[in-house]
């Protein structure tokens, strides 16, 4: 298990694996007498479902400690001239696939499921995993998923070295963004933006071809279809998933129109256009998709750059004080073996190899072995970014115990683990945090509500983009088996709707604008996982504020507070064991909800409600569905 933290991305490849079955024997064992109608009693039932776990949950346990292993040398030491660990990686990958792809499995698995009345909970959640796990690459229908793969690197190559041409140049993405960030010539914005969209236009028959592929290759695993096979993950089918994310966008509507009136008049007036237009161009947008639109303000705040370098801290400061956070609110001191076999600073510009730059945390051998990959320096980027992965290593640490059987070493679901990593990274750069730790002085101002509207521009935006566009494209797209001769039109109606954007001219289907989001064709049909963790994050840290510490969400202070290490350890510590909906109505007394979201920007609702006075709003009062 791996978590790789790519600022607001990340993806997280899927690893896990087992032990205690006393446990589940146990409970199985009380079931002797109930729906004993076939050949073979419940009793025998229950002990062959429990042997057929004991070995898979070792053999997976095996497994995924080589392939982490693997790729860990990989990321870690890139020499040049070197195939030995790409090899060693590919090959370790490919038993991992094998065994969790096996006919052998999927045959078992798919048999007890199918007398999963007589079966304990813990038995089918782990079997259900085992599904879950296949549906990467069933060997039941090994040509499908050969054509799979094949689909997927050829689209994934087509994506990653498409040569993008700007005014006669080639240019980079980068200097795609930075035009549309920096620049108030909107005719250079638009040149800029159909460039960054032109990358689609051979991606319109790849995309087909692989939502037939991949839904046929879930279709054999008995899921209706491919988002079908992803939701199926939460303990939930599609039209929930919707219904739950549907909810979720209502509830901030409110919020996402001010800030879409007042969207539409600053950018009008930035870019000296007269006329404020009713929805928003898309090339007006400091990001090509319209998915975060906090470029548009610049806000003063404090330069923790500044204090860290006065002070004179260094790297292992930086991760020693995040490690001192944790253990202030009664975890235990990172274990030894962290600090030994984790790869933490950059190398030595006289090293003869590189490493892999992106922060990532890494669960081992799913027990006691916990690492994490960066390359720390002492600014405040890598001090919020070391306090965020240490929540994965603390999630880690906390579920690997007795009760949590190694394939259900996971989250509670796929949000849970970014959820909590960003909450202890957040509340760490809140001012009464940085004051206690004297890096912050009291008496220092900051605007509060430009930097409220700032984070609004990032949080809001980016919500109504996961839970909404992305989410209802690729809806449409597996579950609706959307004809291929309207992706291009669908898309911009869902975008309309959804964000009240628009495309600057005709779009016919020629153009394939869905698939420039990489995430459309190389990590499909996830994309809510983003809209849940932030939604969950607000959820606990409203919890915390109110119910812990009594403080105001946007000030807190969690240093030394050992009620929030018991209250967030022992939801950690569960690990995937239950439903997660049921462990956030325990652990917060609510329903999954973005009302504290809400409630944290509470201030910045009635500053755009001003702000907005006597403007024309262009989006429904009542949100579109
Ligand atoms: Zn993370």
């Amino acid at each position: 298990m791996k978590y790789v933290h790519l600022l607001h991305n990340s993806t997280i490849m899927k690893n896990k694996v087992l032990f205690v079955m006393a446990i589940a024997a146990g409970t199985a064992f009380s079931l002797v007498n109930c729906g004993d109608n076939h050949t073979t009693g419940s009793g025998n039932l229950s002990a062959e479902v429990d042997s057929f776990l004991v070995s898979y949950n070792n053999k997976y346990k095996e497994l995924s400690a080589i392939t982490n292993e693997a790729q860990w040398k990989l990321l870690t030491h890139m020499e040049e001239g070197d195939t030995v660990s790409s090899k060693n990686a590919e090959n370790a990958q490919k038993l991992y696939a094998d065994f969790t792809g096996s006919v052998e499995n999927i045959e078992k698995a798919k048999a007890f499921l199918a007398k999963k009345d007589s079966l304990s909970p813990i038995q089918v959640e782990q079997l259900e995993h085992i599904m879950y796990f296949a549906g990467a690459n069933p060997m039941t229908d090994s040509v499908t998923v050969k054509d799979k793969i094949a689909a997927e690197t050829d689209a994934t190559k087509k994506l990653y070295e498409f040569k993008y041409m700007l005014g006669g140049k080639e240019v980079t993405k980068n200097d795609i963004d930075k035009v549309l960030r920096d620049e108030n010539d909107v005719n250079k914005r638009l040149a800029a933006w159909n460039t960054a969209k032109s990358v689609g236009d051979s991606l319109h028959n790849p995309l087909a071809n692989l939502r037939m592929l991949r839904n046929r290759v879930v279709q054999g695993l008995n899921y209706s279809d491919y988002f079908t096979y992803q939701v199926a993950d939460y303990g939930m089918n599609a039209d929930e998933m919707m219904t739950l994310l549907r909810q979720i966008n209502d509830e901030i509507y409110p919020l996402y129109r001010e800030l879409h009136t007042w969207a539409r008049y600053e950018l009008a007036r930035k870019y000296g256009v007269s006329e404020v237009p009713d929805y928003l161009p898309a090339h007006w947008l400091p990001n090509q998709w319209g998915q975060d639109w906090s470029d548009i303000v610049s806000v003063e705040g404090f330069d923790l750059d500044k204090i860290i370098e006065e002070k004179k801290y260094d790297s292992m400061w930086v991760v020693q004080q995040a490690e001192r956070y944790y253990v202030s609110m009664g975890f235990a001191p990172l274990p030894k073996t962290f600090y030994d076999k984790s790869d933490l600073f950059p190398l030595p510009v006289t090293a003869k190899y590189k490493k892999n730059n992106h922060a990532s945390a890494w669960h081992m051998d799913l027990d006691n072995d916990v690492r994490s990959l960066m390359s720390v320096q002492p600014n405040a980027r890598w001090y919020e970014t070391t306090h965020h992965e240490l929540g994965h290593i603390y999630y880690y640490m906390q579920y690997s115990n007795p009760n949590v059987p190694y394939i259900l070493r996971e989250g509670a679901n796929r949000a849970y683990h970014e959820a909590l990593g960003t909450m202890f990274g957040m509340a760490a750069m809140q001012k009464p945090f940085l004051e206690g730790l004297g890096l912050v002085d009291a008496s220092l101002k900051i605007d509060t509500t430009q930097q409220l509207l700032k984070e609004a521009l990032r949080y809001i935006v980016a919500l109504n983009w996961q839970a909404g566009t992305m989410s209802e494209f690729e809806y449409e797209l597996y579950t609706k088996n959307l004809p291929e001769s309207e992706f291009n039109k669908r898309w911009w109606e869902i975008v309309k709707r959804e964000q009240g954007i628009v495309a600057p001219m005709e779009r016919d289907e020629t153009h394939c604008d869905a698939a420039t989001k990489t995430h459309i064709i190389d990590d499909p049909a996830q994309y809510y996982d983003y809209a849940l963790s932030s939604v969950l994050m607000f959820q606990f840290h409203d919890y915390i504020s109110k119910n812990i510490l009594k403080q105001e969400p946007r000030f807190t202070n969690y240093y030394g507070n050992k009620e929030i290490g018991n209250f967030i350890g022992g939801m950690m510590a569960v690990g995937g064991v239950g439903d997660w909906r049921a462990l956030l109505k325990e652990k917060t007394g609510q329903e999954m909800t973005a009302k504290p979201m809400l409630d944290y920007f509470s201030p910045l609702m009635s500053w755009l409600k001003k702000q907005n006075e006597g403007r024309k709003y262009t989006l429904p009062e009542q949100r579109a569905h």
